[in-house]
């Protein structure tokens, strides 16, 4: 049976972070009717949710929800076979007693996002925690008996240099976490950062530096046995995301919550991202859909999500599903891209090389149809 995930999009935040562009408000008095409509929103699943492997809460903050809420979005959600329960913590919230409500609920995985561990940049993204205190949450997870969890990493900050991103590595190979996820910071607009940036008063590092940095996170933690696994996401042996291999594979998952996405019968869809619609559309009994559409090339969204993947996707896997002979039906590409040292084919199975993954957006346009 193939695998399928529920994702729960938990929108609050206490504050802003600067460069950030995920759907979150700072009005934390709207939880409780979130928790409601979330609740009816569920019951309108029940169907899809039958099967489902993996469940993670994101948002915004889920560690600002309260054990009780948990209690009723689970108990909303029925017995389910889940084997990774994963939840996005940030280092202000999370408590001893949360993660043992959490270890209660069978939530296995833990989430949490510290980005670097320079307090001036801290401040500077306008995150509400320094790195101490961030370490100590880290030691509490532990402590608490949770083995897997990720802790997230920013790089490319304004004003950063290659040394503190090695000092950033150096600091969070010592928290002892066996998934490290990556992101190269984007200025998106709508952004605090975004808006700084267009009125020059933060300076982007240069391409060049930021492909300098990805390179020494790659080599500093597969030196330290964890593995990249996914363009940015690197784990030790055994610690993936069993979640995020689901997008990664193309394979089906439930969105729920205000902004969500979720990928069900062939069909993608993104719920209202306001709160009031969302609201309206669940006590109407409908669900909460801002908008649905098929993919226009599902072939390419396949190739363009499993090449993201350092293991690739099995050619047999593309031949089932899409009826036909890959290797015959993308032979000029292919020739030209393994040629190119873009792309390679062992065993039965087609991934990008390492040049591939540097330049994966053009050599994904190849594949287009
Ligand atoms: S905690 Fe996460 S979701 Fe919330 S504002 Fe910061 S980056 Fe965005």
């Amino acid at each position: 049976m193939k695998n399928k995930g529920v994702y729960i999009h938990v929108p609050f935040c206490e504050r802003k972070c600067h460069y950030c562009h995920f759907l979150s408000s700072t009005h934390l008095e709207g939880m409780g009717d979130y928790v409601r409509d979330l609740v009816g929103e569920i019951r309108l699943y029940q169907e899809d949710l039958s099967g489902a492997t993996t469940l993670y809460l994101g948002g915004g903050t889920p560690s600002l929800l309260e054990i009780e809420d948990l209690k009723t979005i689970f108990a909303a959600l029925g017995k389910r076979d889940f084997t990774e329960i994963t939840i996005e913590v940030n280092p202000e919230s999370l408590t001893a007693g949360k993660l043992e409500g959490y270890r209660a609920l069978g939530i296995n995985r833990i989430s949490m996002g510290i980005q670097t561990s320079h307090d001036r940049h801290l401040v500077t993204m306008g995150r509400g925690h320094d790195f101490t205190q961030a370490a100590g949450k880290v030691a509490l997870i532990k402590a608490s008996g949770f083995e897997n969890f990720n802790i997230d990493l920013i790089y490319g900050l304004p004003g950063q240099s290659l040394k503190e991103v090695g000092e950033d590595l150096a600091a969070f190979i010592g928290l002892g976490a066996p998934h490290i996820s990556t992101y190269g910071l984007s200025y998106d607009e709508g952004t605090d950062f975004h808006q700084r940036l267009s009125a020059g008063l933060l300076e982007p590092v240069t391409d060049d530096l930021d492909r300098e940095m990805f390179a020494l996170i790659k080599e500093t933690l597969e030196a330290e046995g964890l593995m990249r696994y996914e363009i940015s996401n690197f784990a030790r042996p055994g610690y993936e995301s069993r979640h995020n291999l689901i997008y990664w594979s193309g394979e089906p998952y439930v969105g729920l919550g205000p902004g969500a996405h979720g990928h069900l019968e062939g069909l993608r869809y993104e719920n209202h991202r306001s709160f009031s619609d969302y609201h309206q559309a669940v006590v109407r009994g409908e669900r909460p859909r801002g908008s649905v559409e098929r993919p226009g090339d599902e072939e390419f969204e396949y190739i363009m999500l499993n090449l993201r993947k350092v293991e690739g996707f099995e050619i047999e896997d593309f031949n089932r599903r899409f009826k036909k002979d890959f290797l015959k039906s993308h032979e000029a590409v292919l020739g030209k891209l393994t040629l190119a040292g873009v792309i390679e084919i062992q065993g039965g199975w087609v991934f990008f090389t390492d040049y591939g993954f540097d330049i994966s957006n053009e050599a994904l346009v190849h594949f287009m149809g």
